[in-house]
């Protein structure tokens, strides 16, 4: 790092997304004395309001589970964490992958998936919801925070790392952004790193949470490779470990593998094709980074693993039949009278009412009620709907 907190220029590898090529943004600002745009980024998603509700909004388990359980927010940061450390190491923008890992949640509902799934369906008849979609409107219309301009009017290589996945339909009103979902083309080699290592965090604290709640065992997980042969590694070194610990170096070393696995496969792959800068990359027949063959099967069998015995556990899925039913109710009761939401999202339920019919208020509806977090959509939820309703087990 220079003095002045930017990244010096020559640390960067040509196919590095580098701030004087930087596409920009939608409005443009003057730059900043001594902070790099991709910092500046960072920095704004750090001082957004919806970064703050990330840790009340659920990962995999909800907040009142536990204390020690992933939230939003320290899932983004382990996000955040790996790949600042995969980009050091290959030469990419590191600054950029942080901005684009602790952004990349920011439009999650309340609940987790399932209440990304509630609300998709609520949506259907109105254009639908995607998590990633609402992400990149939170950055780019959802926040109010800036006297120029809506949104946070971040760089377009952090909006393109944000925008992991994309309807067709979606992407053809997205202009210049949605354009690579059409042409199949790629993002930047750190948008395509920070979507790479969000998996591997959840897959990795997926295991420490599962096993924490005790819905899952480590003679479960032994039917996993990568699990078993670290969880031996590390039993048969220590013979006197501790089970808390030995679970932690268990999951250290997994994540050590795949992530040396990346790092190694990616510098292979940058240096067999060679690309000469960012538009290299974006058309680049190949997303570059990426695991290994036989890395990625043991990676693969692990989250195949999560999916059977963890997200589809009885236990989360009667949270998630309940989450279900908070996101659809309120979004019903909403729909039927704006009136219930607070002035702000009225008003803008029935302008943009006013100006697309049902379309528009549902969309405000939806970005009203994706924008919460677990605690404020219950409390809701018994205030409006059903107040009877617990969702605490049992
Ligand atoms: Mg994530």
């Amino acid at each position: 790092m220079t003095g002045n907190g930017k990244i010096p220029l020559n640390s960067l590898k040509a196919y590095a997304a580098a701030e004087s090529r930087t596409k920009g943004r939608t409005y443009p600002e003057p730059t900043h004395p001594y902070r790099g745009e991709f910092q500046r980024d960072r920095d704004r998603v750090i001082h957004s309001t919806a970064f703050r509700r990330l840790v009340y909004k659920t990962q995999v388990f909800v907040n009142h589970e536990g204390d020690h359980y992933r939230t939003r927010l320290t899932h983004s940061l382990e996000v955040a964490q790996i790949g600042r450390t995969v980009a050091l190491s290959l030469g990419l923008n590191e600054q950029l992958v942080e901005a684009i890992c602790l952004a990349h949640d920011l439009g999650h509902t309340p609940f987790g998936h399932a209440g990304q799934s509630a609300l998709n369906r609520c949506m259907k008849p109105f254009g639908g919801f995607e998590h990633n979609l609402q992400s990149l409107r939170v950055v780019d219309e959802l926040e109010e925070k800036y006297a120029q301009f809506p949104g946070l009017n971040l760089t377009y290589e952090t909006r393109e790392g944000i925008l992991k996945h994309c309807s067709k339909r979606n992407a053809r009103q997205l202009g210049e952004l949605g354009e690579r979902f059409l042409q199949r083309r790629h993002p930047g080699l750190e948008a395509q790193l920070a979507n790479i290592v969000d998996e591997i965090a959840y897959n990795n604290h997926d295991v420490d949470d599962g096993l924490r709640a005790g819905l899952l065992t480590e003679e479960e997980l032994s039917a996993v490779d990568l699990f078993r042969e670290k969880y031996e590694q590390v039993r048969d070194r220590n013979k006197n470990i501790g089970r808390r610990v030995l679970i932690h170096e268990t999951v250290r070393a997994m994540i050590d593998e795949v992530v040396t696995d990346l790092v190694n496969n990616t510098r292979d792959a940058l240096e067999e094709n060679m690309p000469a800068d960012i538009e290299a990359v974006r058309s680049s027949p190949q997303l570059l980074v990426s695991l290994s063959d036989s890395t990625y099967a043991r990676h693969r069998a692990l989250k195949n693993f999560l999916h059977d015995s963890l997200y589809r556990h009885e236990r989360v899925q009667a949270m998630s039949n309940k989450a279900h039913d908070v996101v659809s109710g309120l979004f019903e009761c909403y729909m039927s009278d704006i009136h219930a939401m607070p002035k702000q999202h009225a008003g803008r339920a029935a302008q943009w009412e006013s100006e697309t019919g049902d379309m528009g208020r549902a969309r405000a509806v939806a970005d009203y009620v994706a924008g919460m977090t677990d605690r404020y959509a219950y409390s809701a939820y018994r205030r409006l709907v059903d107040p009877d309703f617990k969702i605490e087990k049992g």
